[in-house]
């Protein structure tokens, strides 16, 4: 495996607190010898440590909530709070976060179809590289906090893959309870591969990723159940000190594992959302309308849901593009996997 080519002036091996960046080279016009330079906050217990979280936001960079949730644990966290380890990256695409954009300005990749990345890659590449075989090897959790950004609008939920180890899928399905959103959502992946946490799943970790709502707006409660289940994840899983909280009512588990389940717009043009974020629809319900600016004689062409079940997730801007998702539809599951 080649050699990564981002300099930490981290000590990832050494207990206590410490503040530091990841240096990854690249260049532009005006700078030969630049580096983007990733803020990374290190916690360990220094005693006999407890398990390690890898907690990471800002993958895509138009997502917010756990950027926000991330700097404040930065700021909040002692070290007398530790029973194991964290590391703490507020947010892996820094010039998108600054751009407003889901992909990176730097190179125009998306960071969650970057891995398990390249050495001498891209900005992004080079970064899912150095996740790949650098940190997610000393973590037993990784947390990848996403929301919907700009292009979708999301129920706040935590949400998981069913991987196939069954010790593995237990602990995943408990840490996505422990976030206490009311949907605990099971999802495929529908656009590509690469992704951060298949990657994560590979290496056999407990991964426990989020939708936290989406769209440019970010409601107060979004801030505050990002902030509040991140917390609590890592209380559960005795990384930090406290109280876990418990559910006041069972999480409504739902999957959305079939192409089906996730609707493209048939045309391009100004998308309305016709069923409230979270309702449920039955099948064949009219869940979005697609109109036609430049012909007002023509009847809306109609998105309906296939099956039954909430929408969990719906175009945030109004303006489609052919292909362009605009509606996700979650099954209540059965699955009893709340036992871990
Ligand atoms: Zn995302």
């Amino acid at each position: 495996m080649e050699r990564t080519q981002i300099h930490s002036t981290i000590d990832w091996a050494k207990p206590g607190r410490q503040d530091g960046h990841l240096f990854i080279p690249y260049s532009y016009n005006l700078a030969g010898w630049a580096n983007l330079m990733v803020p990374v906050t290190l916690l360990a217990n220094c005693g006999e440590r407890g398990p390690t979280a890898l907690v990471l936001a800002g993958n895509h960079g138009d997502e917010y909530p756990g950027q926000v949730a991330i700097l404040r644990l930065c700021r909040e966290l002692k070290l007398d709070q530790m029973l194991g380890r964290v590391i703490l990256i507020p947010c892996l695409t820094i010039p998108g976060s600054k751009a407003m954009t889901r992909l990176s300005p730097l190179d125009g990749k998306n960071f969650n179809r970057c891995f398990p990345g390249k050495a001498d890659g891209t900005v992004s590449e080079m970064l899912a590289h150095y996740l790949a075989t650098v940190l997610f090897p000393l973590a037993d959790i990784v947390i990848d906090i996403h929301t919907g950004g700009r292009s979708l609008d999301f129920v706040p939920c935590a949400h998981m893959h069913l991987v196939a180890d069954a010790v593995q899928c237990r602990q995943m399905a408990a840490g996505t309870e422990a976030w206490n959103s009311d949907f605990a959502f099971l999802y495929t992946d529908i656009a590509g591969t690469g992704l951060l946490p298949v990657e994560a799943e590979r290496q056999g970790k407990i991964v426990i990723t989020t939708e936290m709502g989406g769209g440019e707006v970010v409601h107060p409660s979004v801030h505050r159940l990002t902030q509040s289940g991140l917390r609590n994840v890592l209380v559960h899983f005795n990384v930090i000190r406290g109280e876990k909280v418990p559910r006041s009512k069972p999480a409504r588990w739902v999957q959305a594992l079939d192409r089906d389940d996730y609707r493209f717009a048939p045309e391009s043009g100004i998308y309305e959302s016709l069923v409230d974020l979270g309702a449920d629809v039955g099948t064949g319900q009219k869940v979005g309308a697609i109109h036609f600016l430049e012909r007002p004689d023509r009847e809306p062409i109609y998105v309906h849901a296939l099956t039954a079940g909430a929408l969990i997730g719906s175009r945030a801007p109004s303006v489609v593009v052919q292909g362009d998702c605009v509606a996700c539809i979650a099954h209540d599951v059965d699955l009893d996997l709340r036992d871990a």
